[in-house]
């Protein structure tokens, strides 16, 4: 895979591919086989300001285009990636293990989606208002322009439907920009490198490295960043706030997340069944919305219990490139490792296993953890408050409706969550209730279009949608005075 790649000591800076600056290396391992399949660079402090300065120098050009040029561009970039998306959705599969159909979904399918969906709204949108003052004749002419230099830094778990949610928005609003993948994302961030290379964008617009901790301490701390747009940890999104806080910049939060299921006793079990699974364990537990505390009203807890674990004992662990598989390897050993240790507390602490355990059977080679259901746990357990991001479920009791919301806004996070009923009417009302900034009724889907993200510790603002576009936007205002003596106002 490497050898196809190419570029492993270079990054895409200023619309070429430069030398790193420095000689740290990673070793990228297939969490499958656990066997190195790359050797590549990773972005010092001085990388991080040739980045900077490439797309400090772009700005100015790529800001005062209009926004239909822009979407000319933002078309091109998804047809390109398009042609790519089989190999981006496969590098990354080899990377972190997501099952290959996924991937291709996730990092081949959508990052092209989400830049015609944003390409669609730079070509239509407004570009300045004029309203009636209320304190002088005239007129306030309003327009909202770009806010400069963006530095996007994403994790491995979706990593490239992750950056686009950043790129898209802010190309679209006439940033230029920075992407940080994680160190894990080596080889895929290359092929974004020459994905931006053959879309042929401006020079500059969009310069890609996979940073480690000094390249990302430098980019966030760098003067001529406008805006950081970070998805990653709860710890590490506080830690990017104060520096960014610190010099007046903004930032943007997707966090950490331990999201409640509430299943009502008249939900509809089949729908429960099919639905409700999949959002605990996708992509390994390894989903920052996985809905991992499901609570369950007395008339259905027995039935959602083996439902869940009917759904846990039927999926095939194995290599992310078998069609059969439904389940890959966690990330990395040291997450398999975490995700074990979790189980084996929330054991000592008196949860019962229905499923999955820390010594299940799994693939001999590569990081697997047997998908996992755990009941006898309070919502107060360290199981129930922390995230595990891995595929480990617990199923809480609640007496009814109302207790069903105390047990889901008691969390430090408030990421996501979902009410399942046969009343969408009542699971609306139910869904209001809950702390959080997405909640769905029956089914749960992040969407392009709706403005996604957490509240509490999982992160402040805003992507997708057209708020993420305006987030990128500084409004600016120009006061018209009017002199005539019939002027009206
Ligand atoms: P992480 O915070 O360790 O790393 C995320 C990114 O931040 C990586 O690119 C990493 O290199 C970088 N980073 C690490 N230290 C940094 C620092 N000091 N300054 C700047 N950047 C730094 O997260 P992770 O463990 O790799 O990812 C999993 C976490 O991400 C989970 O908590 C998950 O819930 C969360 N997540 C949230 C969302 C969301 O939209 N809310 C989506 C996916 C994942």
């Amino acid at each position: 895979m490497a050898g196809a790649v190419g570029h492993l000591r270079e990054f895409f800076v200023g619309g070429r591919w430069e030398p790193a600056a420095g000689d740290l290396t990673r070793r990228i391992v297939d969490p499958a086989t656990e066997e190195v399949v790359a050797e590549v660079s990773i972005g010092e402090a001085a990388d991080a300001a040739a980045a900077v300065q490439a797309a400090k120098a772009a700005f100015p050009a790529w800001s005062a285009l209009t926004g239909a040029q822009r979407a000319d561009h933002l078309e091109r970039f998804a047809e390109v990636w398009e042609a790519h998306a089989e190999e981006i959705g496969a590098a990354i599969s080899r990377e972190m293990g997501m099952p290959v159909g996924m991937s291709g979904f996730f990092n081949g399918f959508a990052p092209a989606q989400m830049l015609r969906y944003y390409a669609q709204l730079a070509r239509t949108r407004v570009e300045e208002e004029d309203r009636v003052p209320a304190y002088f004749r005239g007129s306030a002419r309003i327009r909202p322009t770009a806010a400069g230099v963006v530095a996007a830094i994403a994790p491995w778990n979706y990593a490239a439907t992750l950056l686009a949610s950043k790129f898209a928005p802010a190309l679209a609003a006439g940033c230029t920009i920075v992407i940080k993948p994680a160190e894990e994302n080596g080889v895929s961030a290359r092929i974004i490198g020459r994905i931006l290379d053959e879309a042929d964008l401006p020079p500059g617009v969009v310069n890609v490295v996979p940073g480690g901790p000094d390249f990302a301490a430098a980019l966030v701390a760098n003067p001529d960043v406008a805006r950081v747009a970070f998805t990653g940890s709860t710890g590490v999104g506080r830690t990017i706030a104060r520096t960014v806080g610190e010099r007046l910049a903004t930032v943007n939060l997707e966090l950490g997340g331990k999201s409640a299921a509430v299943v009502l006793d008249d939900a509809d079990l089949d729908v429960v069944a099919r639905d409700l699974p999949p959002l605990a364990f996708q992509n390994s537990g390894q989903t920052c919305f996985a809905q991992t505390r499901v609570v369950a009203t007395p008339g259905v807890y027995d039935a959602v219990v083996r439902l869940l674990v009917d759904h846990a004992q039927g999926q095939r662990l194995g290599s992310p490139f078998d069609t059969a598989t439904t389940m890959g390897p966690l990330g990395t050993g040291a997450q398999r490792e975490r995700v074990r240790r979790a189980i084996a507390e929330a054991v000592d602490r008196g949860a019962v296993v229905e499923a999955g355990g820390r010594d299940a059977a799994v693939p001999e080679r590569g990081f697997y953890v047997a998908p996992t259901v755990l009941t006898g746990v309070r919502s107060r357990d360290d199981v129930a408050q922390q995230e595990i991001f891995g595929p480990v479920v617990v199923v809480i009791a609640a007496e009814d409706d109302d207790d069903a919301v105390r047990i889901a806004n008691d969390s430090p996070y408030g990421l996501a969550g979902s009410v399942w009923t046969a009343d969408t009417a009542r699971g609306l009302a139910l869904a209001r209730r809950i702390e959080a900034g997405t909640v769905g009724v029956n089914g749960y889907q992040p969407d392009a279009a709706a403005p996604w993200g957490g509240v509490k510790d999982s992160g402040q603002g805003r992507e997708n949608g057209p708020e993420a576009l305006e987030s990128y936007l500084v409004p600016r205002t120009y006061y018209l005075f009017d002199h005539t003596p019939d002027a009206p106002g």
